[in-house]
């Protein structure tokens, strides 16, 4: 196989995806689970944790007069990072990924988080089907993650692209490392306000900052030219 001309490479949380998503996820399968041993609507727990600043103590709270009083926080915090999340593919992702494999883009994820969630949720939201696993860097399996240079490094020795493209969301990380590495890099804006971290790039340094902003995923497909 000949080394491809280019490879994109996008982060996972609130890039391809938007994590509130799992987060929604997450809180159900909880509430499923207490519910059954506390005695309390399912839908009321999660509820309670939707409109909660700290949804996890609001929780154990609640479950203290029940019989899931023995409830704990490490519990609950097992049930939502390993859950099998149940994700959809946005749209403008699946159109985006088809038409880098129309054209026979390389593409590639790298993502910071535990082995298991970040698979459940690459299995979940169907990604496999379009990165091969050799392609997906998680931090945990390789113990690096974006604030070094080794997962960028992994992946150009795995690939062996001509050029790379990062993708991603969050400017503390994100961009650093692909940029001192000569990479175009692109963050995608959090339009509707709903991302996990915020995208201020006053607070971070020129090096931290993209070359490009874009506002929907199939944007992307205009830089290619
Ligand atoms: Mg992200």
């Amino acid at each position: 196989m000949t080394a491809p001309g280019l490879c994109i490479a996008f982060d996972l949380d609130d890039t391809l995806y938007k994590e509130r998503a799992f987060v929604v996820s997450g809180r159900r399968a909880v509430a499923r689970e207490v519910s059954v041993r506390s005695g309390v609507d399912a839908d009321e727990l999660f509820s309670l944790m939707e409109r909660s600043e700290n949804a996890f103590g609001s929780l154990l709270e609640r479950l203290s007069s029940t019989p899931a009083s023995d409830m704990t926080i490490d519990r609950v915090l097992e049930i939502y990072r390993y859950h099998k999340p149940q994700l959809t593919l946005p749209s403008e992702s699946v159109m985006l990924l088809d038409t880098l494999r129309d054209k026979g883009i390389a593409t590639a994820i790298i993502t910071d988080g535990r082995s298991e969630t970040q698979w459940n949720k690459i299995r979940a939201l169907g990604l496999d089907i379009y990165v091969s696993d050799d392609r997906i860097i998680v931090s945990e399996d390789i113990g690096a993650d974006k604030h070094t240079p080794v997962p960028f490094e992994l992946l150009t020795a795995r690939v062996g692209a001509v050029r790379y493209m990062y993708v991603g969301d969050n400017p503390v990380k994100d961009f650093h490392y692909p940029n001192l590495m000569g990479w175009q890099t692109v963050m995608l804006v959090d339009t509707e306000g709903v991302n996990i971290h915020n995208q201020d790039l006053e607070a971070v340094g020129a090096d931290f900052r993209p070359k490009i902003e874009i506002n929907n995923l199939k944007d992307i497909v205009c830089l290619l030219h």
